[in-house]
């Protein structure tokens, strides 16, 4: 039996995992936590049984203790429930499937306690990779990537020497709007951005996917799951999505991933390594599929990429500055108080605010996404 934790059990890799527990009886869920989706939440507790679950706001967490008051459950909230379950004795993986910065202290909470995590949250590592990796090693704790393209990069990297890495090949689907010009994007609206051709992802992820910040932010999450530096960290325009990524070594030789997009195989894979386990679902029919194409990413016309690119080689609390504004400028943008291309706008105005802290601390990097905030509120609310 392996029992796992979920942080963020309710959206779409928190769901996904879920199918997957459903499939694989000795996995055990011990504790699930939300945001704000109590009524879902109870249907989780009903069927997978856990033994704690955190909403993230108290008054969430009330309303749930009531509609489960006649099940075996403790009901936790806020960012000590998130920590208290993300360190119980009996629990082996944690499964960080929550959106944003908000994962950073029960991530690091959990590797101090020894759990192997499968990390979803990339927004964690692009902002504390700096803290979470070397403490990783001295725990001697395993990070998985649930990511599909990083997911893609481990599997390559299955038996081989890391030092043979040349380069990572980053794959990009290139989002809903790839081949379109600025002007072109003036007028695109919620709707249109939350349309991905291949994946079905949860709404900040799929806006990330059409800024190409997704692809920003994967730049920054291989870069510390792999040790790679970012001069050899190619992004690679793959509009099928089978390619889920691949590594070059030394002699020329490339790896790759490949397989139907389902994010199902990735989270599978972080949970059972190094086994595999059968797993239903589409499968890739080279026939039908004829063409695999490439393409250069358009850095210009999606300015985030190049700005995620920036805010990486600047490093220390950068990144946490572009993450902390795209975090803000997304949700502005699903208000619809902002149009499509003012995300970048606001990105590199919060960058080019920032004074460079190098090595910042957790209580750094929070004050930094907080003064983040006060400053695009202060110039960009509406
Ligand atoms: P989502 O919006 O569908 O789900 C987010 C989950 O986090 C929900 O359960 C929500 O309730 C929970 N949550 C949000 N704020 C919370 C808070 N303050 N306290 C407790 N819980 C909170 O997002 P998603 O698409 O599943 O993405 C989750 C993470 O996985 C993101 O970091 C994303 O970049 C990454 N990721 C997602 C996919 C995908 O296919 N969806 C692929 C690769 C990586
Ligand atoms: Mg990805």
């Amino acid at each position: 039996m392996k029992n796992i934790v979920i942080l963020g059990s309710t959206g779409s890799i928190g769901t996904q995992t879920l199918e997957i527990v459903r499939e694989n009886p000795d996995l055990k869920v011990i504790a699930v936590a939300a945001g704000s989706n109590v009524a879902r939440m109870e249907e989780q507790i009903r069927e997978f049984h856990p033994r704690y679950a955190v909403m993230w706001s108290e008054e969430s967490a009330k309303d749930l203790k009531e509609r489960v008051s006649d099940v075996q459950v403790q009901i936790l909230s806020g960012m000590e429930g998130l920590i208290e379950i993300s360190v119980l004795p009996e629990v082996e993986v944690l499964v960080t499937a929550i959106v944003g910065m908000i994962g950073i202290r029960p991530t690091i909470a959990a590797i101090e306690h020894g759990k192997t995590i499968a990390l979803a949250n990339k927004e964690t590592l692009v902002t504390a990779g700096h803290i979470i990796m070397p403490l990783a090693v001295r725990k001697n704790v395993k990070i998985y990537p649930v990511d599909s393209e990083h997911s893609a990069i481990f599997q390559s990297l299955n038996g081989e020497n890391p030092e043979r890495i040349s380069k990572i090949l980053l794959t990009a689907s290139g989002g809903p709007f790839r081949g379109k010009k600025r002007e072109e994007l003036v007028n695109m609206t919620v709707e249109d951005a939350l349309h991905h051709p291949n994946w079905s992802m949860g709404r900040k992820i799929t806006i990330d996917s059409a800024t190409l910040v997704n692809k920003g932010l994967e730049v920054m999450e291989a870069k510390w799951l792999f040790g790679v530096d970012l001069d050899r960290i190619q992004v690679v325009v793959q509009p099928q999505s089978i390619i889920h990524s691949m590594v070059e070594f030394v002699d020329g030789g490339i790896m790759a991933e490949l397989g139907a997009p389902d994010m199902k195989l990735p989270i599978q894979y972080a949970l059972f390594y190094p086994d595999r386990r059968p797993m239903k679902g589409k499968r890739v029919n080279f026939y039908d599929l004829a063409r695999i194409t490439f393409e250069e990413p358009d850095k210009e016309t999606f300015r985030g990429l190049q700005l995620a690119f920036d805010a990486a080689t600047a490093g220390g609390s950068m990144p946490t500055v572009l993450n902390a504004a795209n975090e803000r400028a997304v949700a502005m943008f699903l208000d619809k108080k902002i149009r499509f291309l003012e995300i970048a706008e606001i990105i590199e105005a919060a960058m080019q605010e920032h004074k460079v802290i190098s090595n910042p601390n957790v209580e750094q990097i929070l004050q930094t996404e907080a003064s983040v905030y006060e400053f695009i509120d202060a110039h960009f609310a509406k």
